[in-house]
């Protein structure tokens, strides 16, 4: 059991403060992160403090996975990449978020995996709608597609944090929403931490479409709650391509700050795998 059963009483002790939180304002309830009075009709749990504080400033990002780039950012060519693209690390043609992964908005993702809030995903899909209508030809799809979880950890939550968002998501661009079109044949190392070599080991060949699934020449629009290293996006990416999908566009709500690829091991990742890397853009 181990670092599973440590995060899950450590979950609740966090979600117990939480509720305390909320009992301590008598009505209506408070803000569930910073316990501020809820003062307008909505069923988010969240003030709009907290939500204005979701955002992040605007930045230079790179043009193909949206990684936030530091200024100055030298640009190769006209096109501005960041190391990882420039290595062309990533199958998918481009990856987008709505913010970056940190502060409230953190301590929101992390309520949206234990605690099953629709309203608070709808919320985050209508972010994620807006940034698909500011790329609309880029980030243009057939179909949107959740990253999923393994039947065993499913099971054991009850749902996919990714599929509460990207349900509403697909209902907001009026696209079918393939919920079971892909699947997880490999569970999470049961492990809390991982280091970024066993982000990228641990989901290779994770991901399978299920047989049968119709995905043959059509653009998919692949949804997440975080991208950390990106190695979960590429790797379902993959999994579709290699099911007939013509393209993979990503969504994230969050993507880590920092994303430091180690390439010559990734030199090595490639070799093993005895893939070309995708090409992008
Ligand atoms: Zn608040
Ligand atoms: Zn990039």
């Amino acid at each position: 059991m181990g670092a599973t059963g440590a995060l899950a009483r450590s979950a609740r002790a966090w979600l117990a403060e939480a509720s305390d939180a909320v009992i301590s304002v008598f009505f209506p309830a408070g803000c569930r992160l910073c316990d501020a009075l809820l003062t307008r009709a909505s069923r988010v749990p969240i003030c709009d403090r907290c939500l204005d504080s979701f955002e992040a400033p605007p930045g230079q990002k790179c043009m193909v996975c949206g990684q936030p780039q530091p200024a100055p950012f030298a640009p190769e060519g006209d096109q501005l990449l960041c190391r990882a693209c420039r290595e062309k690390t990533y199958a998918f043609e481009r990856a987008r978020s709505y913010s970056v992964y940190e502060g409230a908005l953190a301590r929101a993702i992390v309520m949206l995996k234990w605690e099953r809030i629709d309203p608070l995903a709808a919320w985050f899909a209508e972010r994620l709608a807006e940034l698909v209508g500011r790329e609309a030809q880029a980030m243009a799809a057939d179909i949107v597609v959740p990253v999923p979880l393994h039947k065993n950890r499913q099971k054991e939550r009850g749902y996919n944090q990714a599929g509460l968002i990207s349900k509403p998501l697909a209902r907001m661009l009026r696209l079918p929403h393939k919920e079971l079109l892909l699947m997880r044949t490999k569970p999470r190392p049961d492990k809390q931490i991982l280091s970024l070599e066993e982000r990228w080991e641990s989901v290779r060949g994770a991901f399978a479409t299920r047989p049968g699934s119709q995905v043959d020449n059509r653009r998919v629009l692949l949804v997440d709650d975080v991208m950390t290293t990106g190695a979960t996006l590429d790797a379902c990416t993959r999994a579709l391509l290699d099911g007939g999908a013509k393209a993979v566009v990503g969504l994230t709500i969050a993507r880590a700050a920092k994303n430091p690829l180690p390439a010559p091991w990734k030199g090595q990742l490639r070799q093993r795998d005895g893939r070309k890397p995708a090409k992008v853009g």
